[in-house]
């Protein structure tokens, strides 16, 4: 972990609690933070904005010039109504923006989470990364939010908890500092600031593994697991009276669509989005028609109803504390 990387991630925080998080070339490239600027680029969670063609005059440095043409990859022609015919850095009708997308699937990636369980609750602003389950069969449900120190935002996020009935087991992690402001609707709240956690990578937000509480499930040592779907998330299996039962890719995004829908039962095309599967003649109960053992799989987990031609995940009793 370079000193670098940790600037990096400082800065891409407090790019992060911008009303928009973008940033003028000038200031990104050629200032104070130019080294950091440069990791943030190369792992490309900073990306191209719009080109300006109106900058603050880099002569007079008071008067809106217009950008009359590119020199040279380093410099630009502008034309300034009080001084006249000017050159300036190219970096100065630069812009860049946060690949906002993009880095939530990098925190995703470093909780081990997948796409299928995360929903936007608020666009860009905050956002449900998913739920897992901690110690003792306890669920922790993560979330993502900016501008935490914005009561309204800070409010908003609280009132989602309330919706999740999550506010006895949720982390939230942000790019705002903390502590937050006395009287945040989140005070009592397990917030942790991204650059406390670990640190901005291309791919993968890199958490410290000593820092972090295990995002993982935990399986008790004390106890096999009698017939649950806990493990279909996070391990890619169920376990039926005991037995243990490995699913394929597309078994397993097939019953954690099912366990994400609201209420738990789907059409068939709404489960193949899900999915994301290309397959011309898809159904879930060919997804399992492999052998015996998946076969079982099925018909523990999943029902079709005739009359309306829907999947319904069929719940064991031992997962009513955390899916229901
Ligand atoms: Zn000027």
């Amino acid at each position: 972990m370079s000193q670098t990387q940790v600037d990096a991630t400082a800065l891409f925080c407090r790019l992060l609690e911008r009303a928009k998080p973008e940033i003028n070339g000038q200031a990104l490239r050629l200032g104070a933070d130019a080294v950091a600027a440069k990791l943030l680029l190369h792992e490309r969670v900073l990306v191209h904005g719009a080109l300006l063609d109106w900058v603050t005059c880099p002569e007079c440095g008071v008067q809106t010039a217009r950008v009359v043409q590119d020199k040279s990859k380093e410099t630009i022609a502008l034309l300034c109504p009080e001084c006249g015919d000017v050159e300036g850095p190219r970096p100065l009708r630069e812009t860049y923006k946060v690949a906002l997308q993009k880095f939530v699937v990098s925190l995703l990636n470093g909780l081990g989470f997948s796409l299928n369980g995360m929903k936007p609750i608020v666009p860009d602003l905050i956002w449900r990364l998913g739920t897992t389950e901690a110690k003792r069969g306890k669920a922790v449900t993560w979330y993502f939010a900016r501008r935490l120190l914005r009561p309204e935002v800070a409010s908003r996020l609280r009132e989602q908890i309330n919706l999740d009935q999550s506010a006895q087991s949720c982390v939230i992690l942000t790019s705002s500092e903390t502590p937050l402001p006395a009287g945040s609707a989140l005070t009592e709240f397990d917030v942790r600031p991204l650059f406390t956690v670990g640190r901005v990578g291309q791919n993968t937000f890199e958490f410290f593994q000593n820092r972090q509480a295990d995002p993982g499930p935990q399986i008790l040592d004390e106890a096999v697991p009698g017939t649950t779907l806990r493990y279909v998330r996070d391990q890619g299996k169920v376990f039926i009276e005991g037995a243990e039962y490995l699913l394929d890719p597309t078994q397993k995004n097939i019953l954690v669509a099912l366990i994400d829908d609201h209420d738990h039962e789907m059409g068939n095309d709404a489960i193949k989005t899900s999915c994301g599967s290309q397959a011309q003649r898809f159904s879930p109960s060919k997804a399992f028609d492999k052998n015996e053992a998946t076969q079982r799989v099925y018909r523990t987990f999943v029902i079709f109803q005739r009359g309306d031609e829907r999947y319904r995940l069929i719940i064991p009793e031992n997962d009513h504390d955390w899916l229901r």
